[in-house]
């Protein structure tokens, strides 16, 4: 019915105690995702970037992105010419990085953690970053400052020596001036002008001009994504990926303290990201004509929007779900385990020690999800498509890698040697034991 260019832009609308088990499991389900034909069509690209390098690079973004490039690579230092801005977006992407950093950085731990587990035997574990990384930020047209900062800054405070940006160059052959501010500001040493499977391929193999990075993260289309997924599994490459992506979501709860016009807003700001995009809102006891308002408010705010044509098919795919209390309402969203979840709820604070799967989340009226999209402090880069479950979204952590260490003294090894021996016996490895025994025979002539 949301898809006639005036008919009535509504969400389905389903009462929990109505569901079936079988129906639930349904509605946490995400729209499938055909990978196989996009592994097709994405292999040959990565690997006529392997083989062929910037050559390759050059005709891949003739053909996909329609430009027709001299070199593939902007290396720094960047020109200001290339980053020319207006002083209010200069104002406004300053004091976002400024939170981002200051969020980012604190999580950062300067002292090595240091145990001694038995006397004697002491084990630490230290962090590393890891060297060089590559950041995608989707979009040829579309400026995207906020990916440029979400990844970037975090790679920054981590300390990553080498940082290549790789985004879709411009019809014109330059890339968006808000983008090479960022790239400038994180300290980025080259902004890869190529987009898709190729310029992924090239930061994970490496070209003539492009950088072969360790670890490659970022959002982007499935061809982004496939090509990460790719060339991880590729040992010769020898890149990992920060997470499988998919489309944007949100899960709201929302009470009768909920204020209509808010929670529609929240709900439309998700939907607006694509036609893929996912939107649920779990309706707590609320009265029909609270319900109702709600569903006027979203009619009316997407009326309004230019991207009215994309919510006209992101919304009719969401759902509404009434439930009677607070406990089922957790249930599912955890269970859903949304990339975003905002709590339109009375005393919200109170309900953030039983989330226990999500990406993000927003507490409270005053919180909407597009400060943390933006500027608030918090990461973008989050788990969708229920893989909040087990990954986290991109932060200070994602750029480095643990390392740990042990020192045992002569005593420390005198009262451990026995258990590793013995355990070594069990596994039938006695080149292990032997390397205990030596020093044990060692100590105890002494
Ligand atoms: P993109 O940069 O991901 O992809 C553009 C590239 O796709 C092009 O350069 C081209 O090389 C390649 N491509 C296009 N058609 C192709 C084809 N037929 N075969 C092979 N390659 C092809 O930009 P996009 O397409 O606009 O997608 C952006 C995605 O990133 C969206 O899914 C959006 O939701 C997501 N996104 C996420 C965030 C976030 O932080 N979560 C932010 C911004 C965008």
């Amino acid at each position: 019915p949301g898809s006639e260019k005036s008919g009535r832009i509504a969400m389905k609308a389903y009462k929990m105690k109505a569901l079936s088990v079988e129906e639930q499991k349904k509605l946490l389900l995400r729209p499938i995702i055909q990978s196989n034909d996009i592994m097709a069509r994405v292999k040959p690209i990565v690997d006529s970037v392997r083989e062929r390098g910037d050559a390759a690079l050059l005709e891949l973004t003739a053909k996909f992105d329609g430009v027709k490039l001299e070199s593939t690579v902007i290396n720094a230092p960047f020109t200001p010419e290339s980053m020319i801005l207006d002083e209010l977006t200069k104002k406004a992407i300053d004091q976002a990085y400024h939170n981002i950093e200051k969020f980012h950085a604190a999580q950062v731990q300067d002292k090595a953690l240091v145990v001694e587990t038995m006397p004697g035997v002491v084990c630490t574990r230290f962090a590393r970053p890891i060297e060089r990384v590559g950041l995608y930020v989707p979009g040829g047209t579309a400026v995207l400052p906020s990916t440029t900062l979400m990844l970037g800054i975090p790679a920054k405070v981590a300390g990553c020596s080498e940082i290549v940006v790789a985004t879709p160059p411009r019809k014109d052959g330059t890339i968006v001036p808000e983008v090479m501010y960022v790239a400038h500001k994180i300290g980025a040493s080259k902004v890869l002008m190529a987009g898709g499977a190729q310029a992924v391929a090239a930061m994970a193999y490496g070209t003539e001009t492009c950088t072969k990075v360790d670890k490659i993260c970022g959002p982007g289309n499935q061809y982004v994504t496939a090509a990460k997924m790719l060339t991880q599994i590729d040992s010769s490459s020898l890149v990992s990926i920060d997470m499988p992506a998919g489309p944007s979501e949100l899960l709201v709860i929302a009470d009768m303290t909920s204020v209509p016009a808010y929670v529609a807003s929240d709900l439309l700001s998700q939907a607006e990201h694509g036609t893929d995009s996912q939107v649920v809102l779990i309706a707590v006891g609320l009265t029909p004509e609270h319900l109702a308002a709600i569903e006027d408010q979203v009619h009316e705010q997407a009326s309004r929007l230019p991207r009215v044509d994309i919510v006209r098919e992101s919304i009719p795919k969401s759902y509404i779900i009434e439930v009677e209390d607070m406990a089922e309402a957790m249930r599912f969203s955890n269970e859903y385990a949304p990339e975003h979840l905002i709590l339109h709820l009375e005393q919200a604070e109170s309900y953030v020690s039983q989330v226990m799967n999500a990406g993000s989340v927003f507490v409270g009226h005053w919180s909407p999800e597009s400060c943390g999209d933006y500027a608030s402090g918090t990461n973008h880069t989050l788990p969708t498509y229920g893989y909040a479950r087990m990954y986290s979204g991109v932060n200070t952590d994602t750029f480095l890698k643990h390392i740990t260490s042990q020192q045992l003294t002569r005593e420390g090894l005198d009262a451990i040697g026995h258990t590793v021996m013995r355990l070594a016996e069990i596994e039938g490895l006695e080149a292990h034991r032997n390397a205990v025994a030596v020093r044990i025979n060692d100590i105890r002539r002494q």
